[in-house]
């Protein structure tokens, strides 16, 4: 078993180093904003288990900010998705009409 730091036997096949991860932003509702250090292969292939937090945790003013920013999110979504079929309705009538 290889003990070289960087690398990694377990199912992903490697393990990320600060070199090699990548930095986010959670938007997550407890984490609202909070920078963390993550696997460069999340989404793209099978990621490690590397994770460190950056920022300290969400004040208490933050979480409360984090409900109205995803309120407001979830809002426009919905608005988003009215308009999307309403637009899709209008091209069906021009559709229908020609
Ligand atoms: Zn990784």
């Amino acid at each position: 078993m290889s003990s070289l730091s960087g690398n990694y036997s377990g199912s992903c096949g490697h393990l990320c180093t600060y070199e090699t991860c990548v930095l986010r932003i959670s938007l997550t509702v407890d984490n609202f904003g909070r920078r963390f250090l993550g696997c460069s292969q999340y989404k793209i292939g099978p990621k490690c288990p590397f994770f460190r937090w950056i920022d300290n945790p969400t004040c208490v003013r933050g979480n409360e900010a984090a409900h109205l920013v995803q309120q407001k999110l979830d809002l426009l979504r919905s608005k988003l998705q009215l308009a999307c079929e309403r637009e899709r309705e209008t091209t069906q009538a021009a559709a229908e009409a020609t």
